[in-house]
C-alpha cells in the first residue's frame, strides 16, 4: 500500500546520499511515494523567500513523516539554522540517536549499543541572544518545566518500550544549578519508582567514561547541546559520521535524519557514506509500522538492514569506514542483496 512521506534532500552531500537512499528503499518495495520539499540554501536557490518555506512544514504536518538531508548553517553569520527552526516549529522534542558497533566495521571499541535521547527545543538552541554593550555578548539558556518532563518521559517510555533497561542523565547542575538543576529535578520525579533504571554523570566525567568504555552506557538523557556534542561524539566510536542515524519526534510528526552535516569538503564528488541515512530510513519504516500498524514496513526494515549488513559484512563499504566504494556503488551493492 503507498504511503506518501515528505523528502527533503537538504544542500552539501544530502541530495547524493537521498538519492541512494531513495533508489535502495525503492528496489526493498517499500510502497513509499515522495513529497520532496525544500529547506535551506537549496529553497532560497530556488527562489523562496525563507530557508524554510511555509510548504515544507505544511507538506510534513499533512504527511506526519519526513526523511530529510543535511541543511548547511553559515558559521557566525548570515540566516539561523534551519534545522532547529524545523525542529520547534514542528516541536520534535525528542532526538533520538541509536549508536551501536556495525559488522564488518571495525573500530576500537566492542560491545557498544547505546541511544542518546535529547531534548530539541530549547536550552542554548532557543537562539536568544543580546548584545549588551560594545564587547559584551549573552546567549541564553532556557530550561522549561513542561519541555524538562517532557523529555524525561520520553526517555523513560522508550527504554521500557525498547526493552532497555537504564537511563543516565548527562548534566552541569553543578555549574547551572537552575537550568540543568530544573532538568534533573524533572528527571528524578519521572523516573522516581519506575522499574527502569536512572542514574545521572556531570558531562564532563561521563565524556571520559564514554570514550573508556561506551559499552557501559545505555541510554543517555540530556538538554539540547550536549545531545549535539554527545551524538557526533559517539558516531566516532562505531565508525564516525557515515553510520550514525537519527530521528526527531514530536507528538504529531517525525522528521529522520543522520546526525551529520552536508559535508562540504566531499559534498558532489560520490564520496559521502549514504548509509547514515539509509539507517535514518529504516528507522522511519520502524516507525510508520509502530504508528500505523502496518507490518509491511517492518518487513522491509529488516530486509534493508539485512542487506546492507551482509554488503558491510562482505567488505562492501565506503571509503570514510575502510572500504574503497563510493556512494553510487554502494548503495548498487545493497541493492544486489535485496
Ligand atoms: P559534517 O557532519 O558535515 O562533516 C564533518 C566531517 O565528517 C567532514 O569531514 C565530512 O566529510 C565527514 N562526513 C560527514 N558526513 C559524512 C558521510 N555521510 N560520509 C562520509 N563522510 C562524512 O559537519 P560540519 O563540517 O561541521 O558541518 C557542515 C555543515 O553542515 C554546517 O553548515 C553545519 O551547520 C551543517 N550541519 C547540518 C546538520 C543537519 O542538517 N542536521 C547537522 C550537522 C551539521
Amino acid at each position: 500500500m503507498a504511503r506518501t512521506c515528505v523528502l527533503i534532500p537538504g544542500d552539501g552531500i544530502g541530495p547524493e546520499v537521498c538519492d541512494a537512499v531513495v533508489r535502495v528503499l525503492d528496489t526493498a518495495d517499500t510502497g513509499i511515494e515522495w513529497d520532496r520539499q525544500l529547506a535551506g540554501v537549496a529553497a532560497i536557490e530556488a527562489g523562496a523567500t525563507e530557508v524554510l518555506p511555509a510548504a515544507t512544514c505544511d507538506a510534513i504536518r499533512r504527511h506526519r513523516v519526513a526523511l530529510k538531508g543535511p541543511c548547511t548553517t553559515p558559521i557566525g553569520e548570515g540566516f539561523s539554522s534551519v534545522n532547529v527552526a524545523l525542529r520547534k516549529e514542528l516541536q520534535l522534542y525528542a532526538a533520538v540517536c541509536p549508536v551501536r558497533n556495525l559488522p564488518g566495521v571495525a573500530t576500537r571499541f566492542e560491545g557498544v549499543d547505546l541511544v542518546i535521547v535529547r531534548e530539541n527545543t530549547e536550552g542554548l538552541y532557543s537562539g536568544i541572544e543580546n548584545v549588551i554593550t560594545e564587547g559584551v555578548v549573552t546567549s541564553l539558556k532556557v530550561a522549561t518545566e513542561r519541555a524538562c518532563r517532557r523529555i524525561a518521559r520520553f526517555a523513560l517510555d522508550y527504554a521500557k518500550s525498547r526493552g532497555r533497561r537504564r537511563v543516565t542523565a548527562f548534566h552541569k547542575a553543578n555549574i547551572m544549578k537552575m537550568s540543568d538543576g530544573l532538568f534533573l529535578a524533572c528527571a528524578r520525579e519521572v523516573f522516581a519508582g519506575s522499574e527502569i533504571g536512572y542514574d545521572e554523570r556531570i558531562i564532563d566525567a561521563g565524556c571520559m567514561k564514554l570514550v573508556q568504555d561506551p559499552s557501559a552506557f545505555d541510554v543517555i538523557l540530556c538538554e539540547n547541546l550536549y545531545g549535539d556534542v554527545l551524538s557526533d561524539l559517539c558516531a566516532g566510536l562505531v565508525g564516525g559520521l557515515g553510520v550514525t542515524p537519527g530521528a526527531n519526534i514530536g507528538e504529531q510528526s517525525a522528521v529522520f535524519e543522520a546526525v551529520h552535516g552536508s559535508a562540504p569538503d566531499i559534498a558532489g564528488r560520490d564520496l559521502a557514506n549514504p548509509l547514515a541515512l539509509l539507517m535514518s530510513a529504516v528507522m522511519m519504516l520502524n516507525h510508520l509500522a509502530e504508528t500505523e500498524r502496518d507490518a509491511h514496513h517492518r518487513d522491509a526494515a529488516t530486509r534493508i538492514r539485512g542487506a546492507y549488513d551482509a554488503a558491510l559484512r562482505a567488505g562492501t563499504k565506503t571509503r570514510d569506514i575502510g572500504g574503497s566504494l563510493g556512494t553510487r556503488a554502494f548503495a548498487d551493492a545493497i541493492i544486489e542483496r535485496l
